[in-house]
């Protein structure tokens, strides 16, 4: 096989050296074929095979679950291998295989439909729901029976098991839930931007991936030898040895490079003209918060609680409760040990769709998503701001709304909180009574009318990955207008630099949690403009350290200025450029 390149948008930093492992989509479309009469019982057992592995792989995951994983994961998982045992899946597709000589993946497919159908006239809709259970473990077993599964193995420790790459046409955030604990060191997908939040999630998780590379799924082949440049988004098939040393060394000169930034954890975050700066961490699980202490974090400035709302698929309740939220919290608040911990209300919706809620919005970036699904679901909402509130007696905890953008929605936000107090009051539960509230400016409408944020709000933090979306009207998680996705954009600089200039001046104090705080290219720019206080994944937080140590503010605040009047794309990019030589 001949060496190849592909090329797509780079999200995760970082080279990838290892095999493909493919994730094929449902292969709902499989072969169909009649089998002779003495094929019957190999194509029994290859499917009771597949059935077997498909066990084992259920017990593995339950034995591997994550202590931060949603309590009842088990019991999804519980009711797969339930379903998996029945009758109606381990035995009627082999009657099927021997009295209609079908191949073993049509047998099953056609079991599946039969079943899907019958479940679809079933008026309960708690039992109506199963059918997706069932098809889901239909799924599990066909991709073992043609040869790609997609659960990963655990590492062993040993080489082979840590260089596995994921392929796949797309990987949902929620999907990524399940590769937090597994053995692989990158992943690339046909489709996806930039700041979509699975490619926010390989950030997280410090592993180099590559989106947006059009048709990888299909030009790569399971086991194929592959590197992922994550810094150039270009992914290297089949390389010969020569481009393989290349990048191995390179790989050396990255890992060298780490651990010299690794000295930096208990350096002061301080610029050269003094400037204290404080770096703050982005997490989606309160496991995360030792990533965020190792890293030297001065707090948690963006907890994405919507995580413990997704991969839920099969629970018996949807929604997790006041009090494994609570536990949750909690467990953040004492990891950060007297840090800040910044918790982010719900932001379900758009590419973070709760399993359960079918999304029917033509244009879900622009639907119900975040605080505005919130108020749409007070009681939810109640619960949460519960179980948050809660949390703040075991440490310091900071309240952060998304998505917000008119001044009704910010007082019915307050008004909640208020009664969630009152309520806490009355059942004699400890809460923070001070506990600051703030709100994400992460659309153009809020950043335009700051004023009615500073009056109302204790603290403001700008979501740049949103921000950017709404000013530049292109989706996040689409690969099609993913070029379009610019930063540095006048519009958008114009409206970064306003806010934190009006928050300043304010005394409200500002932050940025979308991924330009991560990102060391933008460090400067951020600091010419105002900024002090910056959250990213652990993983960047040494990297933006450095940038900071090596940055004067009496330089960079007069360049910034200018740079913020320049409207041609080409000189603002070399004078963003020239500011990190200065
Ligand atoms: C943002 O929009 O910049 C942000 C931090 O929130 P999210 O990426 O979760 O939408
Ligand atoms: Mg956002």
């Amino acid at each position: 096989m001949t060496s190849f390149t592909l090329h797509g948008i780079p999200v995760s930093r970082g080279i990838a050296i290892g095999r493909a492992h493919l994730l094929a989509p449902a292969a709902l479309d499989v072969q169909h074929y009649l089998i002779a009469d003495d094929q019957v019982e190999a194509e029994v057992s290859r499917l009771q095979s597949a059935i077997a592995a498909v066990h084992a792989e259920l017990q593995t995951i339950w034995n591997e679950l994550p202590q931060d994983a949603p309590a009842e994961l088990g019991a999804f998982i519980d009711v797969h291998a339930l379903i998996l045992s029945d009758p109606m899946i381990s035995e009627m597709p082999l009657d099927i295989i021997r009295s209609r000589y079908y191949n073993a993946e049509w047998a099953l497919v056609t079991q599946i439909e039969e079943l899907s159908a019958q479940f679809e006239e079933i008026e309960d809709p708690y039992l109506r729901e199963r059918r997706a259970d069932i098809q889901q473990v239909g799924e599990r077993v066909l991709k073992v029976l043609t040869g790609s599964a997609n659960l990963l193995p655990k590492s062993d420790g040993s080489e082979g098991s840590a260089s596995m790459i994921v392929v796949a046409h797309d990987i949902s955030p929620a999907d990524m839930l399940q590769f937090r604990n597994r053995a692989f060191n990158g992943f690339i997908t046909d489709v996806g931007g930039q700041n979509s939040h699975t490619a926010i999630v390989a950030r997280s998780l410090d592993i180099p991936a590559t989106v947006g590379v059009s048709n990888a799924s299909e030009l790569i082949v399971q086991g194929d030898w592959l590197i992922i440049d994550g810094d150039a988004g270009v992914v290297v098939v089949d390389p010969t040895p020569v481009v393989l040393d290349q990048y191995r060394e390179k790989q050396a000169r990255q890992v060298r490079e780490r651990k010299k930034l690794g000295k930096l954890k208990k350096t002061p975050s301080l610029t050269l003209d003094g400037t204290p700066i404080t770096l703050l961490a982005n997490i989606e699980f309160p496991d995360d918060c030792a990533h965020a202490m190792d890293a030297g974090a001065h707090g948690i400035g963006l907890f994405r609680s919507e995580f413990l709302f997704m991969g839920r698929t099969g629970h018996a309740n949807k929604l997790p409760s006041e009090d494994e939220q609570f536990e949750s919290y909690k467990r953040a608040v004492i990891a950060m040990k007297g840090r800040p911990v910044t918790i982010r209300t719900l932001d379900i919706g758009a590419d973070k769709p709760l399993d359960f809620a079918e999304q029917t919005a033509l244009n879900p970036a622009l639907g119900l998503r975040a605080i505005r699904f919130c108020l749409s679901e007070p009681q939810m909402f109640l619960t949460q701001l519960r179980a948050i509130l809660r949390a703040s007696a075991f440490g310091p905890v900071k309240l952060l709304v998304p998505m917000l953008a008119h001044a009704f929605e910010i007082d019915q936000t307050l008004l909640m909180i208020g009664q969630a107090k009152a309520q806490l009051r009355e059942e004699k539960i400890k809460f923070d009574p001070e506990l600051p509230v703030g709100a994400m400016i992460e659309i153009p409408a809020a950043a335009l009318t700051l004023p009615l944020f500073i009056k109302r709000m204790d603290f403001l933090s700008l979501g740049t990955n949103d921000l950017i979306q709404y000013t530049l009207a292109i989706d996040r998680v689409d690969h099609e207008v993913a070029h379009l996705y610019n930063p540095l954009h006048p519009a958008v600089l114009y409206l970064l630099s306003s806010t934190i200039a009006i928050a300043a001046k304010a005394g409200v104090p500002i932050s940025v949690c979308g991924e330009m705080a991560g990102d060391t290219n933008m460090t400067r720019l951020l600091l010419g403009m105002g900024l002090r206080e910056f959250s990213m994944h652990p993983s960047q937080l040494l990297s933006v350290k450095n940038e900071i140590l090596n940055s004067d503010l009496t330089v960079l605040e007069p360049v910034t200025k200018k740079i913020t009047r320049i409207f041609e794309p080409k000189a603002i990019n070399e004078a963003v450029e020239k500011l990190r030589t200065l």
